[in-house]
Parts: structure tokens; C-alpha cells; sequence
């Protein structure tokens, strides 16, 4: 009979062939765990879950697992396999049964493409989905096996128990979808929908209550190995979807701002603020938000379970946040990528919640409003005390002044008032005005290139 402390020493003893020991094991339970939403002193519970899993598992049904690569970078996979342990080898052998994965698995060709279809027939498997879908050119801007990618996922997707969409691509099409998207491309979620709608898709296990495979999206980009496989752990082995917010995203990683659990909140609240990378300020650790940090917008636990086994995350590596959990499935054209660039600006708005927050209030005073609402909001800002010691405000921002209709501040004016003013409506006409004028020199300089100068002509002219 297999006891809870034979099925630890089965595990461990698997664990230790593969190089992987207890502690290190405890380590990424411990990542596992906060995850899950639970404190990293769970990870022993976790270690025993998954060991009980694993040892049950193998010695029952594994529930098997096909990993589709549609339009990415591979950068999801890439991630996954960074994971240090378990290696991605322990992680697809002992914890997940993958039958198909065109990067990872040993096999290729038609033999690889015959183990997918003998799991899709035999039923009871997850597809993990990463990169994007693409619809356009009737399908045909996305080959695989020569297999349009729209007939891939439909078919995949028929009999499934559960889809996770690994990574932003996959959630809301990403970088493939951003504009103009000639390719088409479409999350997962919404191509579903939109099929099941149509008639070109029949989930086999509809019961009346849910017509598409229960989907769970798990942005970032890439994906982040520890989210990924703290969801696999809970659909493989604990047997169980975990619990999803309105976006289908597991709310205990995707409920919470990155602004509310960044180390330089501090710094935001005392108004002192990073404006140029290479200066003092940056050294001194302060606020990446006018550098164009997108935490105060975007929903992920990030600086919780932070990145690359661990070390570090975005803003404590000096990146502002890119924001790129923000992946919104349910709206077509609003992909994070859109929603976001340029990364290094401002947005017009700081937004906390729904309420619009001017930094610069934040560091000269609070006004009853904007205090009102960051009270709601619960940021636990202190009053007093935050308008001395700060780095120093410029009056009006270089930036805001020349670019009035996205400027935030007193420099800040309706387009149609810039448009009167003469100024530069917007980051896009400047940019625009920007490349003819290159396009212009570029033409000139050419122009220069191809004629011999004066004096040769002169020359030419005397012999
Ligand atoms: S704006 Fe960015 S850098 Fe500043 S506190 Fe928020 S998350 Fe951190
Ligand atoms: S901190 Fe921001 S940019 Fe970095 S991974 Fe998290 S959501 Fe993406």
C-alpha cells in the first residue's frame, strides 16, 4: 500500500536520480505556493500534494497534455524550461504526461503528429496554447503540418477538459495582433467564441451550462514558469480549474496591481520620481512611473513571484512595468501591446482603480478629491510629510508643453485646442512629421551621393 511518507520517499528518491535535491525541491514548492496564493511556509504541503499526485498519478491515469506553439516567439516554452527545478525534463516526465510539444518533445514528424491525434481521440487531456492564433488569409497565415492553425485548435480543442493559454499571445494575440494585424491574429478565448457562434466548433464535452472548454488564461510575456506551472499543478494533480476572475485569469496572481506590492511604492507616494535613466534619481532607487512603468495599471503578482528563478522582476531589474499582464480576451483590438507602447511614456492618465491620478498631486499636495480616492483605494498614503525632500517638480514638464493633447498637468489641452495652438497634436503626427523630415534628408542625402561635386564637374568640363 502506498502511505503519504512512501509516496514522499518515491518522489524525493525520483527527484535526487534526476538531480534535483529535497531542499531545492522545497524551494520551488515554496514559489509553487505563493502562486497559489498561499505563504511560502506552505511548501511542504505543497511538496506532499505534489508527490501524492505524481506517485498516484503514474501509478493511475497521468492526464496527458499537448502543448500547441502557434504564432510566438517560443519565448513561453523558452521560460518554462528556464524553471530550475524540477527542469523542464522532471516537469515532463513526472509531473505532466506531454504527448505532443513541437519544441520539447524527442520525436518529430509523423509519429509526433500521430501521438497528438491518439490523445485527442482517447480524450481527458489539458492543451496548453501558446502564441497567437492567426485567422487571415482564410487561415493560411498560420501552417503547421500543413494544417491550417484555426483546424488545429478547433480539432484540439473539441475534447479537451481544460485549454491554458500560456502567455499574452495566446490570451489576447499579443505583438501578432497589435495594429494593423495583417495576419489576423486572435487569442484563443475569442476565437473560440466567435467559432462556437458560427457552427464551425462543438466542444464534445458540452453539458448545457458551458459550450467552449473551460479556458484559463495565464498572460505575461513571456509567461512566467512558476504561473504556469502552479496551474498545471492544480488541474493536473489536484484535479481542479483554480479560481478564475472575470478575464478567466487565476485571481490569486492576476487580482492584485503590481503598484500596490512594488518596493519603490514609497518613492511614488513621496512624489519622488525617476525622469531620465542615468540620472541621480535613478540611483536612488526612486518611482519609474514618468519613465512609463504601466504597475499602477496592470494586475499580475509579479513583484511577488518575480522572475529568472526568483531573483529579480522588471522594476527591481530599473525597467519600468510594461504591462504586459494586461492581455484582455474578451476585446478584440485592445491587445496589450496597443494598449501600452510606447513603453517609455507616460500614459495620459494615471489610473488607480478607475479614479485618474495626477503624480505630480501626489508630491506638492493632496487635494480632498485625490486624497478621497486614494483613501478608497486603500494605498494607506500618509498626508503629512510628503511634500518636503522629494526630488524637485518641474512646473511644466518639457514634454507636456510640446505635446499639449497628451500631456498631463496644467499643460494639458483638448486636441482640437492644440490643433488651434499650431502645436503637435499627438505623439503620432509627430512621429509622422519626424519620418518625413528623415525621409526628406534621406532623399537629399542621396541626391548629394550621385552627383560629383562641383569641382570635379568643373573639371571634367575643362579636359
Ligand atoms: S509606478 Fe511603477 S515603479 Fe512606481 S511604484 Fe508603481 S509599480 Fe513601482
Ligand atoms: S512587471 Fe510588468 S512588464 Fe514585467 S512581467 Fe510583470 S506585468 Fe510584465
Amino acid at each position: 500500500m502506498t502511505t503519504k511518507e512512501t509516496c514522499i520517499d518515491r518522489f524525493d528518491a525520483m527527484l535526487n536520480e534526476r538531480g534535483v535535491t529535497r531542499r531545492r525541491f522545497l524551494e520551488f514548492c515554496g514559489a509553487i505556493a505563493v502562486s497559489l496564493g498561499l505563504s511560502e511556509a506552505m511548501a511542504p504541503a505543497v511538496h506532499e500534494a505534489l508527490a501524492e499526485g505524481v506517485i498516484g498519478k503514474t501509478e493511475g491515469n497521468l492526464a496527458p497534455v499537448i502543448w500547441l506553439e502557434l504564432a510566438s516567439c517560443t519565448g513561453c516554452t523558452e521560460s518554462l524550461a528556464s524553471a530550475e527545478t524540477p527542469d523542464v525534463a522532471t516537469i515532463v516526465l513526472e509531473l505532466i504526461s506531454l504527448n505532443y510539444a513541437e519544441t520539447l518533445s524527442a520525436g518529430a514528424g509523423f509519429s509526433l503528429e500521430a501521438a497528438k491525434e491518439e490523445t485527442i481521440e482517447a480524450g481527458g487531456y489539458i492543451v496548453v496554447i501558446e502564441g497567437a492564433l492567426m485567422e487571415g488569409w482564410d487561415g493560411n497565415a498560420l501552417k503547421i503540418a500543413n494544417e491550417k492553425g484555426t483546424d488545429i485548435v478547433r480539432h484540439a480543442a473539441h475534447n479537451a477538459v481544460a485549454i491554458v493559454c500560456a502567455g499574452s499571445c495566446a490570451v489576447d494575440g499579443g505583438w501578432q495582433a497589435a495594429l494593423p494585424n495583417p495576419g489576423g491574429a486572435i487569442g484563443i478565448q475569442a476565437f473560440l467564441e466567435k467559432s462556437k457562434a458560427d457552427g464551425s466548433f462543438t466542444w464534445a464535452l458540452a453539458d448545457g451550462k458551458q459550450d467552449i472548454p473551460p479556458i484559463i488564461n495565464v498572460p505575461t510575456c513571456p509567461s512566467n514558469p512558476e504561473h504556469i506551472i502552479a496551474v498545471l499543478v492544480d488541474v493536473l494533480l489536484v484535479g481542479k480549474l483554480p479560481a478564475l476572475n472575470e478575464l478567466n485569469m487565476p485571481s490569486l496572481i492576476f487580482n492584485q496591481y503590481i503598484h500596490d506590492n512594488c518596493p519603490r511604492r514609497g518613492h511614488f507616494e513621496n512624489g519622488e520620481f525617476v525622469y531620465q535613466f542615468g540620472s541621480v534619481e535613478e540611483s536612488k532607487g526612486y518611482c519609474l512611473y514618468p519613465m512609463g512603468c504601466k504597475g499602477p495599471q496592470t494586475k499580475s503578482n509579479c513583484p511577488i513571484v518575480r522572475w529568472n528563478r526568483r531573483v529579480s522582476w522588471c522594476v527591481e531589474a530599473g525597467a519600468p512595468c510594461a504591462g504586459c499582464a494586461n492581455a484582455n480576451p474578451t476585446k478584440q483590438g485592445f491587445n496589450w501591446v496597443d494598449l501600452n507602447t510606447p513603453f517609455l511614456k507616460r500614459f495620459k492618465n494615471l489610473m488607480i482603480g478607475d479614479i485618474p491620478i495626477q503624480p505630480m498631486t501626489i508630491g506638492i499636495g493632496l487635494t480632498g478629491l485625490v486624497a478621497a480616492a486614494l483613501v478608497v483605494h486603500a494605498v494607506g498614503m500618509k498626508v503629512t510629510g510628503r511634500t518636503k525632500g522629494g526630488a524637485d517638480f518641474e512646473a511644466e514638464r518639457a514634454w507636456d508643453t510640446k505635446h499639449p493633447a497628451e500631456a498631463i498637468g496644467p499643460a494639458a489641452v483638448s486636441a482640437e485646442q492644440a490643433k488651434a495652438n499650431g502645436k503637435p497634436q499627438t505623439l503620432t503626427e509627430e512621429v509622422a512629421e519626424r519620418s518625413e523630415a528623415a525621409a526628406a534628408e534621406e532623399e537629399e542625402s542621396k541626391s548629394e551621393a550621385t552627383e560629383p561635386p562641383a569641382e570635379e564637374n568643373a573639371k571634367g568640363g575643362d579636359e
